[in-house]
């Protein structure tokens, strides 16, 4: 998967090193996890609460980095902000408002990007790219935060040029938070099937499952 990432940077004029990979092991159980952990992977993803707890729970001595991408409700919010490192799936004020009261001082602020709908009514989570900078500007004043960039899932297309404009939407709006003033370096996007045209757009961050992992059950 590196060789894949390092190839299409390479493609688009981009240092390899510019873009990280978090391991989607979302469905997986620990055994697969604990044998990519132990290739050198660190960061992986999960979008369920329990399943990824017990996952947490189960390696904890690897000492991973974990990453939330899934939709999160309000009543979940106490053991993301204690359990994970990241949540990519921030759309809503009152969700961020509650990891931040919840991030324990124990802990470095909780790294967050804010999910944009940038498909319009394709997909039904991320805040619209018109509300994006007045979310992102109160997201960023949250005292147990640390607001990073931003997420997007673009709706499936197998049209490349379709693929790179829904990324491209994604980096023009990150633009415009640094033009606000605010300090962001994350662009998360691409995924197994569109991860070239989001690295030739600019990703810093590609989001992997069923490259790595296979087809999930
Ligand atoms: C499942 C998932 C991925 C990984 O998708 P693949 O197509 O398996 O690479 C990435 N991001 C999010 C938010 C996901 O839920």
């Amino acid at each position: 998967m590196r060789a894949r990432i390092a190839s299409a940077a390479q493609q688009f004029g981009r240092d390899p090193g510019s873009v990280s990979l978090l391991a989607v092991s979302k469905t997986w159980p620990a055994a697969p996890i604990a044998e990519l952990a132990a290739a050198g992977q660190r960061a992986f993803g999960e979008n369920h609460v329990q399943e990824a707890l017990d996952k947490i729970r189960a390696l904890a001595a690897l000492d991973l980095e974990w990453h939330f991408i899934g939709p999160l409700q309000a009543n979940k919010t106490r053991p993301v902000a204690e359990n994970f490192a990241w949540v990519h799936s921030v759309d809503r004020l009152r969700i961020a408002e509650r990891l931040s009261l919840q991030r324990p001082t124990s802990l470095p602020p909780l790294s967050v990007c804010i999910q944009v709908n940038v498909s319009g009514e394709t997909t039904k989570s991320g805040v619209s790219a018109a509300d994006a900078p007045a979310l992102a500007r109160s997201v960023a004043a949250l005292p147990r935060l640390r607001l990073r960039g931003l997420m997007a899932i673009p709706a499936p297309t197998d049209d490349f040029a379709g693929q790179r404009r829904a990324f491209r939407c994604l980096r023009e709006l990150l633009e415009r938070l640094t033009a606000d003033g605010l300090s962001v370096d994350t662009l998360s996007m691409g995924m197994s099937d569109d991860l070239e045209a989001a690295i030739a757009e600019g990703s810093t961050l590609v989001r992997v499952g069923t490259a790595i992992f296979g087809e999930r059950y």
